[in-house]
């Protein structure tokens, strides 16, 4: 606690940008301008002592990159000082990051309580993995968040949301999910840690930590990359809960590779500007998409035609650059403008400079069934648009004249 407080008193005050590119670097000191990767998967000792110290519990001993590494280390204080929380860890994958934190705070008979709309890996973990440890996940309707009063019990160890959720674009209301989930703990006595997987939003877009939840998850492959050449994933929270979660990922070795987080370190000075382009870009398209006679439904956040717009504003600092269209025709009409584009990349994957899109049925949402694609209010004709930083009149008169093939 103290720790947060410090963070959060020496860099409140500084841009994102600022603390993105500088970190805790803002005193003089001679070296390089850049981090250096080590790209070690060991260390050198400089006697036995060290190995002792070491076998004595010192941190400070540094043995082995699963356990750490510094230019791992650099990366996860930067992520943490933009946030303005105590910790952040690395990890292999968004999805490493995801499991990992969540075995690290269940175990056989623990109870999540989740939105239902999530990331399809995220949910097929919860429905196919999880109940082989005894965890169980209930799902909540968002649009009925009281309910929570009577989901939450006191095997409820973790309460997990999106929000803008996969590909829908549907908003949960964090106040009032977090308003839920404290009334209920207090009757249990037990605390219930909330987390929220704020990987469309982004740290420029959405600030949960304001609204009291306890952790944040991002994919770093998406936004926080930015250039679609990593995989990595990370969780900030506090110094408790992050060291909960790197003593699991220590056994189940999901460790954030150095070079990966040199491409990371890389990509976080540029962080602020990507996302704000995307943003405005985002918005730009989104506009001039919605009256367009082939498309039945452009769903985006910023739009005032969207049925959570007041809630968008209330809880984002801006809109993202996630837009989801629905084409008229279904599916086949879906394949022929994505197979028409090219600005665009056909591609899986989100969160990049350049645009992608891909069709939810034949991607994120792959593995479900009929049911579970309308509970997610999926359908056939929906192409969901990673918007990048391209020229907005490109990319405008590329989707228009994909459109006008089918
Ligand atoms: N969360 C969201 C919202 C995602 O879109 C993804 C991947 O697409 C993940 C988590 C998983 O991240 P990764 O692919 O880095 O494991």
């Amino acid at each position: 606690m103290k720790n947060k407080s410090m963070k959060k008193s020496r860099y409140s005050k500084l841009s994102l940008s600022t603390r993105a590119i500088h970190g805790s670097h803002l005193h003089p000191f001679k070296g390089p301008v850049t981090m250096p990767i080590y790209q070690t998967s060991t260390y050198r000792f400089e006697n036995s002592n060290d190995a002792i110290r070491y076998a004595q519990g010192d941190p400070d001993v540094l043995v082995y990159t699963r356990y750490h590494n510094p230019s791992v280390s650099e990366v996860e204080d930067r992520i943490a000082i933009m946030e303005g929380e105590a910790a952040a860890a690395l990890f292999s994958s968004g999805m490493a990051a995801i499991s990992t934190s969540i075995l690290s705070v269940c175990g056989e008979g623990s109870e999540i309580v989740s939105t239902p709309a999530l990331y399809g890996g995220t949910y097929r973990f919860f429905r196919d993995t999880l109940p082989h440890y005894g965890i169980n996940v209930k799902y909540v309707d968002p649009a009925s968040l009281e309910d929570m009063a009577y989901l939450i019990t006191p095997r409820t160890r973790v309460v997990y949301f999106e929000t803008p959720t996969n590909p829908t674009l549907g908003l949960v209301d964090i106040s009032s999910l977090v308003k839920q989930t404290r009334r209920a703990e207090k009757e249990f006595g037990k605390r219930v840690i909330i987390m929220i997987d704020n990987t469309f939003a982004t740290i420029l877009n959405q600030k949960p930590f304001n609204f009291g939840v306890d952790c944040i998850l991002e994919s770093t492959t998406k936004y926080l990359g930015g250039h679609a050449d990593l995989m990595g994933g990370v969780v900030i929270g506090t110094k408790k809960f992050i060291s909960g979660a790197k003593e699991l990922m220590k056994h189940l070795g999901g460790c954030a590779d150095p070079f990966a987080a040199f491409l990371l370190d890389r990509s976080l000075k540029t962080f602020e500007l990507r996302v704000s382009k995307q943003n405005e870009n985002a918005m730009t398209l989104a506009r001039a998409l919605e009256k367009h006679p082939r498309i039945s439904r452009v769903i985006y956040p910023g739009l005032r035609s969207h049925p959570q717009h007041a809630l968008a504003r209330k809880q984002m600092r801006a809109f993202g650059g996630m837009v989801t269209i629905e084409v008229k025709g279904g599916v086949k009409a879906a394949v022929k403008v994505c197979d028409s584009l090219r600005v665009a990349v056909n591609a899986m994957s989100l969160g990049g400079v350049e645009t992608l899109v891909s069709i939810p049925v034949y991607s994120s949402h792959v593995n479900m069934n009929r049911s579970e694609l309308a509970a997610h209010g999926v359908t056939p004709g929906m192409i969901r648009i990673s918007v990048g930083v391209e020229g907005i009149a490109d990319l405008i008169g590329d989707f228009r004249q994909a459109l006008g093939r089918i």
